[in-house]
């Protein structure tokens, strides 16, 4: 028991110090996340990794009951995407399911739940492209509520959810309609992705293999006070849809900086003819470190909740993504054939910067939602 409490406070000091945390993360990230990568890539669940990651204190780092170090998330996240981006994202998509259970203010999801989500003793992720893209006006919503005596039926299916399986959750949302098959507003809520939650496996994609990705499908499915997040929800997504965008920068920038690291390990052999490339790494080095200072200084604040800062947000993670797309080609230009091979870090990373180019947030919805807000702030 001592022993136990000991450990406790051992890693709740551990998890105080930024530099603590961020080099956990690195002795992972260099050691046995670089040497799974490619495992990873083609379909290898690196759950074991994420309980790793989740004893450094990376994956409780943004939650206010750990400081709201949004800065430290994605620092983490960078470091893992560096070596293996569907890592990255299975830390993105575990960190905002822990913003879902932190902000409930529901008290059987705020306690001991949160702290065991927090530390990487269970895993959960995010059922929210739907959602975000519905709020956005982009996509009808795909799962439908109906209130019932102590709280709620669900049915419908969502095509794609990642660091989900028997045994773990996920945050999901569904638009409230009445009778008349009026919606009348979202709820949020956890999902336990146990039967009778029927889970259906995807197509192969190109990549991201390894982040346990699954169609879900809901029928009459009771939805109980104790698991409800946010009812009504959209006040609820306002407030957190900014670090929501945020913290996924860290993917975008881990990619672009593993893809610089590839282009200086050929510098010494192939320097000679890469030095008529575009793109060459010192000049992304520059680009990355402006875009990384300001994402830095947009994580001070990640609760803001004006449209300037959203407008900006929302311009960092595009940026992030497309400089993530043009790092990773350039990288594998830089290290020719040995970076075609199927075993390569630079080909996968391509794959990894096109999934950053389409998840939600995509390039297409962000530009969208910086054109309609950008629009808003016109005078009359
Ligand atoms: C590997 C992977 C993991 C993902 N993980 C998650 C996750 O954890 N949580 C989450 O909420 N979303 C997840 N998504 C969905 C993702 O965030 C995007 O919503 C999705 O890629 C569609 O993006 P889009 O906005 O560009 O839609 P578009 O490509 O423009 O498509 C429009 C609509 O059609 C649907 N659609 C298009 N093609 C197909 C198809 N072949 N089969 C079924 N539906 C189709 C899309 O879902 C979308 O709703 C994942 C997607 C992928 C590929």
């Amino acid at each position: 028991m001592q022993n136990a409490m000991a450990l406790e406070q051992r890693l709740e000091t551990a998890w105080n110090d930024d530099t603590a945390v961020l080099d956990g993360v690195k002795t992972i990230a260099d050691g046995p996340l670089r040497a799974a990568a490619t495992r990873i890539d083609r379909g290898d669940y690196p759950i074991e990794i994420m309980g790793a990651l989740g004893r450094t204190g990376a994956l409780g780092a943004h939650l206010d009951r750990h400081g709201g170090r949004a800065g430290l998330a994605i620092a983490a996240m960078q470091e893992a995407s560096r070596a293996c981006g569907t890592t990255g994202f299975l830390m993105w998509a575990h960190d905002v399911c822990g913003l879902y259970l932190e902000h409930s203010g529901n008290p059987a999801l705020t306690g001991a739940v949160l702290d065991r989500h927090a530390r990487g003793e269970t895993f959960g992720g995010t059922a929210l492209s739907n959602p975000m893209k519905s709020l956005a006006g982009i996509e009808p919503i795909l799962l439908r509520a109906t209130k019932v005596r102590g709280g709620y039926t669900v049915t419908g299916s969502l095509p794609w959810v990642s660091h989900i399986r028997q045994g773990q959750y996920c945050g999901a949302m569904a638009g409230v309609f009445d009778g008349d098959g009026n919606l009348s507003h979202e709820i949020l809520f956890m999902l336990r992705c146990d039967p009778p939650v029927e889970l259906k496996q995807c197509p192969t994609f190109s990549g991201m293999e390894g982040s346990s990705t699954f169609g879900i499908r809901l029928k009459d499915y009771f939805v109980g006070e104790d698991v409800l997040v946010a009812d009504p929800a959209r006040q609820f997504i306002a407030r957190i849809k900014a670090i929501f965008i945020l913290l996924q920068c860290g993917m975008a920038t881990g990619i672009v900086q593993g893809s610089i690291d590839s282009m200086w390990e050929v510098e010494a052999t192939l320097g000679h003819v890469n030095r008529f490339l575009d793109e060459r790494p010192d000049e992304l080095q520059g680009e990355f470190d402006e875009l990384g200072a300001r994402i830095m200084k947009l994580a001070e604040t990640p609760y803001d909740g004006s449209r300037d800062y959203l407008i900006d947000v929302l311009d960092a993670r595009a940026h992030g993504a497309e400089l993530a797309l043009r790092a990773s080609q350039s990288a594998l230009l830089h290290q020719g054939a040995r970076g075609y091979l199927m075993s390569s870090a630079p080909q996968r990373r391509i794959r990894e910067a096109q999934f950053v180019a389409i998840v939600t947030p995509a390039i297409k919805h962000l530009r969208y939602e910086i054109a309609r807000l950008s629009k808003e702030e016109q005078p009359q």
